[in-house]
């Protein structure tokens, strides 16, 4: 099954997009293509494949089935979800202005504020939930417009669409950060965005074994230029990988089902709990945008955070948690909780933090997909000890 091929349904894709079965074998599974270089016949004559760094069949199978399950015509796939950033952004060139919305990963700030700011392009953050502060910022020299949606950790919900329109007015690219939602949930190519980003690392893997990044669009000048960039600056992933990813995009749509599931009945459960101050999560009514989110994702995954309202409350919890393991990352099939404020988000300038509300309580959860009633258990044991 080939990406021209996307007429097939969802589940479908997942299972089969980008591979076929072996031809030198007939293995069913594509195989981990562990080489770094392929034989060449004479001078220029090879079947398509020169050196692994350029391309991989493995990867080029995992390229495939995200582009299909995005709804795209290509993807490229990188070392991290930071490479897959970095690597889009660097499509530009000294004195273009980016805007990004301003509650994204932590990471994301840091290479834009401390690496690529240094190179010369320039950043503006911006609340990406109000269209027109995402419109009030573009300049002349806006190239690209980076939002995240949901956002980590606050649950922020941007309207893919609006900005899309903003973008294309102005002749600007919209990126949009997918690894929360995953397609399975959110498609925003559809929406007019033109290109998808992902760590892969999160839910498209789903088995917190593999650190990835992968982008998908159907722009040809993107994908030129992505391609491009993993050929000429190479932050490219190794075949394992690739190959560890595919086998997890194969059961995504299993497993997101499972996650929103577990991850809606503990957000109303924390929700009517008195010892919890607030709780982020957009499939809840009393989202602020709740009604948007329902409009451009068709569920709302395991990702939820709660204000505890202290950080020797948000220790206590953290501490006391048997299932949700004290981690970084997210997106597995098992339970992590952590605190993004000295995590993941430990790089963003702590003014711009509280400003954000990533306050010294928060407690973000990425509910997995054990058994919904050992998970409640687990949190009303953290909110005792809290
Ligand atoms: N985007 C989001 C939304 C993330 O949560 C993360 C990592 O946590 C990244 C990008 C960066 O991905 P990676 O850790 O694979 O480099």
């Amino acid at each position: 099954m080939t990406t021209s091929e996307n007429d097939f349904r969802f589940e479908t894709r997942a299972v089969h997009a980008g591979q076929q079965p072996d031809p030198a074998t007939g293995a069913i599974m594509i195989p981990i293509y562990q080489t770094s270089t392929y034989a060449q016949e004479g001078i220029g004559v090879h079947k398509g494949y020169e050196y692994a760094r350029v391309s991989n069949p493995t990867r080029t199978a995992l390229e495939q089935n995200v582009a299909a399950l995005e709804g795209a015509q290509h993807g490229a796939a990188f070392a991290s979800g930071l490479a897959a950033i970095e690597a889009v952004v660097k499509l530009l060139s000294a004195g273009d202005h980016v805007i990004c919305g301003a509650n994204v990963y932590g990471g994301t700030d840091r290479l834009f504020r401390q690496v690529l700011a240094r190179l010369g392009l320039q950043f503006s953050f911006v609340d990406s939930r109000d269209p027109e502060l995402i419109q009030a910022a573009t300049r002349d020299s806006t190239r690209l417009i980076l939002i995240e949606t949901p956002t980590n950790p606050l649950m922020h919900i941007t309207d893919i669409a609006a900005a899309a329109e903003i973008a294309h007015g102005r002749g600007v690219w919209l990126v949009v950060d997918n690894t929360f939602a995953t397609p399975f949930f959110q498609r925003p190519l559809e929406l007019g965005a033109d290109a998808v980003v992902h760590s892969s690392t999160k839910y498209l893997n789903g088995h917190s074994d593999v650190v990835g990044g992968v982008l998908a669009t159907s722009n040809d000048e993107i994908i030129e230029g992505l391609r491009f960039m993993q050929k000429a600056a190479g932050a490219v992933p190794g075949p394992m990988d690739c190959w560890l990813v595919l086998r997890g995009t194969k059961t995504l749509h299993v497993r997101m089902q499972a996650h929103d599931r577990n991850g809606r009945r503990i957000a109303e459960w924390l929700e009517q709990e008195p010892r919890v101050e607030s709780v982020f999560y957009a499939g809840l009514a009393s989202h602020p945008q709740h009604n948007l989110a329902r409009r451009q994702m068709s569920g709302f995954g395991g990702m939820i955070s709660i204000e505890l309202g202290s950080r020797a409350r948000a220790e206590k919890f953290c501490r006391a948690t048997r299932i949700f393991t004290l981690a970084e990352s997210l997106g597995g099939v098992e339970s992590l909780v952590s605190h993004p404020a000295a995590m993941t988000h430990g790089a963003v300038p702590a003014k711009d933090r509280e400003a954000m509300g990533i306050t010294d309580g928060l407690v973000r959860l990425s509910v997995g997909i054990e058994a919904l009633e050992d998970l409640l258990e687990d949190l009303e044991r953290a909110l005792s000890a809290a």
